[in-house]
């Protein structure tokens, strides 16, 4: 398909036995028909937009531009300039091809003729074109004029053939859209179906209650839809966009919040009476004064804690801000009232951490019990049995905790560590086995990955959240530098004197694509070569996920008691390992990891009061790895990174969103459109407030809206 003929005509498919979709008055069902159904969708262009992602109707209608072109300066044939690019537009007087003898180029030439007068238009190696073009049509050019061959032509970037009525051109004229293509489905083929779709888009019915628009002077969604696909002025697409990004924000924002309302209200939570003896001797035996977060944090989580409508809370930390204490504080409270609390934690070797920092800090005041995959069977029977019998007030453990035959006398709490690392579906298994006699366990999930607030208003947007800011002071921050090749044995000297010091050193390895079996070969190695090596001096032990649980946590214990001087280990290190004399910490092929997962490395440093290091060794750099590690030498402030990260790398790679059970945004970005998420978090609660489930009828396009755009496999989200 070339050029197309203006104005173009709707509906009256030729496959089409039902009435044609353009000439319907508006249907829903209209959005599910097949793009097979448009007049110049033949089955073979079907097959091609499928394979691109687009199948229906409405698949296209959200299929938004990425960006515009103005094409607005149209010219007059006599005041095009030399060199400028312009749109003409006329009437095409004769048309030739030639094929130069050297190069072997088709060239089209066609002179074109307007009133003021005319021009040779030129395009290369499209031949076909003189098939295509007559004697008589009018076109309309986008191109440039330039001296060509020693003589003035026009040089075609984008024809297209006009109709008989004035109408303006798609796609050399105006304001025109371009669209994420590829080669099979070109921007001007999707542009051409999207003006056929024109008279569906003016019809589309809108989500939004009508006093809303008005209230926030809004367009609806028939105008702001076809404004951003055929505006007339970008001022118009940016302002329809704007409307169709609230929209889009603002059916997550409700569906977030009406997840957390159902969740509320569906169960009560065991509210705590106040606080007595063993909460109070807790405080008093730690070893360190909380840092007034730490105190905030807690004053918070303590309100939801005496409420009896359940705590659903996100506390966040940067690596090493002291989350801990405050999840053991309220692991303890939980206990101290009679009920049981869980504390759940991704990996073994950090279960094994907690457990151990639990003995030390809570022990005396409330016995502990770990439950992990390290437990043999009859461990675990026995285990188990005292927590379904009351016994066990409180327990340290991974997702050995979340298979059904776990049963809880009176769980209160559940504190999830790295939350991230697990499903929402299986801590939300959870909870829901946990509960008795119509009582919810409070829930509090930490994470040490700092979320910019747009990214937990969305991700974590059905949770109330906490932040502890800083690192309890006293710590200084992490000196961050990039080793390159050359550098590195200056690197390993420098090392080696810290070790002599009596500091201990992370070595972690790459590979991080690579399986579970890969990595721990590599690291293996890297210990060995390091061992025969730089540090043939030092004691080097290495940790990776292939040992049995008991070997990982013996060595994990020799380098915590300072037995070992440098571990060396796969990514796993990165969460949570807590050992202050460690100092150093080497990344190796630092440029193959992520931002988040460098800060959290660098985060395993820096605990203690001495000065603490982090060396990047990386290979050449490119561009967004570069700008990675440059980040992490600018910063140590977590969530400076992750709003850098955002910006980077956008929201849907940051978070795995899906995973979080939230839709994806199709336009909305983040990083630029915070205000507009703000926007629609208040909007959604005003909402909510006024009516709560949405069941006013006027509420009933915008509750079927948010289930849609939570629907299919997410579902379960807000099931009734
Ligand atoms: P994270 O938030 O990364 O989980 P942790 O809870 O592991 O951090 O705390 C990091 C270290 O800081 C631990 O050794 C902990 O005992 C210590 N810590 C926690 N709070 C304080 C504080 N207020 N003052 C000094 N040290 C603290
Ligand atoms: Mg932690």
């Amino acid at each position: 398909m070339t050029g197309q003929q203006l104005p173009l005509r709707f509906g009256g498919g030729r496959y089409d036995r039902r009435p044609p979709v353009t000439r319907l008055s508006f249907d829903p069902a209209t959005l599910s028909r097949p793009l097979a159904d448009l007049e110049r969708v033949t089955p073979r262009v079907a097959r091609r937009l499928t394979a691109f992602g687009l199948t229906t109707v409405g698949d296209l209608i959200e299929h938004f531009p990425r960006r515009y072109e103005d094409f607005r300066d149209r010219k007059a044939i006599r005041d095009l300039k030399l060199g400028e690019e312009a749109t003409i537009r006329g009437e095409v007087v004769r048309v030739r091809a030639e094929r130069t003898a050297r190069r072997r180029v088709d060239i089209v030439k066609v002179l074109v003729r307007d009133d003021t007068g005319a021009v040779e238009a030129v395009w290369f190696n499209q031949k076909y074109l003189t098939r295509v073009l007559d004697e008589g049509m009018r076109l309309s050019l986008r191109g440039t004029f330039r001296p060509q061959s020693g003589r003035q032509q026009f040089v075609v970037k984008g024809h297209e053939i006009l109709g008989e009525e004035d109408g303006e051109g798609v796609h050399t004229e105006g304001v025109v859209p371009v669209y994420p293509a590829s080669e099979q489905v070109s921007a001007k083929l999707l542009r051409a179906l999207v003006h056929e779709l024109a008279p569906v888009m003016r019809r589309l019915p809108d989500p939004l209650p009508a006093g809303l628009l008005t209230r926030e002077r809004l367009p609806g969604r028939a105008d702001a839809v076809t404004a951003v696909h055929l505006p007339r002025t970008l001022a118009e697409a940016r302002l329809a966009r704007e409307r169709l990004v609230l929209e889009e924000l603002l059916l997550m924002q409700v569906g977030l919040l009406l997840h957390k309302q159902e969740q509320q209200q569906r169960v009560r939570a065991p509210a705590l009476p106040e606080p007595a003896a063993l909460a109070q001797a807790f405080l008093d035996g730690l070893p360190f004064e909380l840092t007034s977060h730490q105190l905030a944090a807690l004053d918070e989580i303590e309100a939801d804690l005496r409420r009896d409508v359940p705590m659903r809370r996100l506390l966040q930390g940067d690596v090493g801000s002291g989350k801990t204490v405050v999840a053991l504080y309220c692991l303890l409270r939980t206990a101290e009232a009679g009920l049981q609390g869980v504390l759940l934690a991704p990996t073994e070797t950090l279960a094994a951490q907690h457990a151990e920092t639990v003995a030390r800090l809570v022990g005396p005041l409330a016995p502990a019990e770990l439950v992990t995959a390290a437990l043999t069977a009859r461990e675990r029977r026995e285990a188990l049995a005292r927590l379904a019998s009351g016994e066990t007030r409180i327990v340290v453990g991974t997702h050995a905790l979340l298979t059904g035959d776990v049963r809880f006398a009176a769980l209160g709490l559940l504190v999830v560590d790295e939350q991230h690392r697990f499903g929402v579906e299986q801590r939300d298994a959870l909870v829901r086995r946990a509960e008795h006699d119509g009582l919810a366990p409070h829930v509090l999930h930490m994470t040490a990955t700092p979320i910019p607030r747009t990214l937990a208003l969305t991700v974590f947007g059905d949770l109330d959240v906490t932040t502890i800011a800083g690192v309890p002071s006293g710590r200084q921050p992490v000196v961050t530098r990039l080793v390159d090749e050359e550098m590195r044995e200056t690197g390993y000297e420098f090392v080696r004197k810290q070790i002599a010091k009596g500091r201990q050193v992370y070595v972690v390895c790459p590979a991080i694509d690579e399986s579970e079996s890969i990595q721990a070969a590599t690291a293996v190695a890297e210990a060995e070569r390091l061992q025969a090596g730089p540090f043939r001096e030092a004691r080097v032990a290495v940790v990776h996920g292939q040992l049995k649980p008991a070997d990982r946590d013996e060595v994990m214990r020799a380098f915590k008691s300072g037995e070992l001087d440098v571990l060396v280990a796969t990514s796993l290190i990165e969460v949570g390992i807590d050992v202050p004399n460690a100092t150093v910490m080497i990344v190796e092929g630092a440029e193959r990891f992520g931002l988040a997962q460098l800060h959290q490395l660098r985060g395993r440093v820096g605990r203690g009061s001495e000065k603490s290091y982090c060396l990047l060794f990386a290979a050449a750099e490119t561009g967004a790895a570069r700008a990675r590690l440059e980040a992490l030498l600018e910063t140590t402030d977590g969530f400076e990174l992750a709003d850098k990260d955002l910006e980077i790398r956008g929201e849907g790679q940051v978070m795995g969103s899906r995973q979080a059970g939230v839709p994806d945004l199709k336009l909305a970005r983040l990083a630029r459109d915070r205000a507009a998420l703000l926007r629609a978090r208040a909007l959604a609660a005003g909402i909510l407030e006024a009516d709560p489930g949405l069941r006013s009828p006027v509420h009933g396009p915008l509750d079927a809206a948010v289930r849609d755009a939570f629907g299919g496999e997410l579902g379960w989200l807000l099931k009734a």
